[in-house]
């Protein structure tokens, strides 16, 4: 709490997490994974039917694990963090807080700790 210069930024940051729940993002998230583990599975069934090699089924699976998180898990985590951070926004104007402390406060957490560490 000490990081924060007033309510106004602990609010933002509140509502920006609030968002999160609102908008259902960890059950986005836990969807988004296990259709893409159900698209992953039958290339690995084809590919262990024809080689049947313990490790490079293992191999194959890190492989695919990499790619799907770089292309898809990824961006799409980014995706959901810009989205809370505007309904994040609104949700704090809404109550009434002053949303311009956000970018005092993003800009002071950038230059001390870096953005890429919050996540
Ligand atoms: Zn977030």
């Amino acid at each position: 709490m000490d990081i924060f210069a007033n309510d106004d930024q602990v609010a933002v940051i509140l509502a920006h997490e609030l968002s999160h729940v609102v908008l259902q993002h960890s059950s986005e998230i836990l969807s988004l994974a296990s259709l893409l583990d159900l698209l992953i599975l039958p290339p690995m069934i084809a590919l262990h039917a024809f080689v049947p090699n313990f490790l490079l089924a293992l191999l194959m699976q890190w492989v695919a694990n990499v790619v799907v998180s770089l292309t898809i898990k990824f961006p799409q985590r980014r995706k959901t963090e810009s989205e809370s951070d505007i309904v994040g926004l609104y949700l704090a104007a809404r109550a009434c807080f002053d949303v311009r402390e956000a970018c005092a406060f993003y800009q002071m957490l950038n230059q001390t700790v870096g953005l890429r560490d919050l996540e």
